[in-house]
């Protein structure tokens, strides 16, 4: 194991930016759209703003982590 490495953020869902950015299809376009993170930073957000779900959310911070891992 090597810890050297950056460790990367505290929170994989959002990379702290408090939000999380997510496309949606529809048609031939693809809309892109932020939800909310569930972590610290995203709680500092309007509330106006839908928080992203768990099982979502999940599947980002898996997506960050491999990224991040990558190189990417
Ligand atoms: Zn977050």
């Amino acid at each position: 194991m090597n810890n050297n490495n950056n460790k990367g953020p505290k929170c994989w869902i959002c990379n702290d930016t408090g939000f999380v950015t997510l496309e949606k299809k529809a048609n031939q376009y693809t809309y892109e759209y932020a939800e909310r993170c569930t972590c610290k930073e995203g709680q500092k957000a309007s509330s106006k703003i839908r928080s992203i779900e768990r099982e979502l959310a999940e599947i980002m911070a898996m997506e960050n982590y491999i990224k991040f891992n990558e190189g990417k």
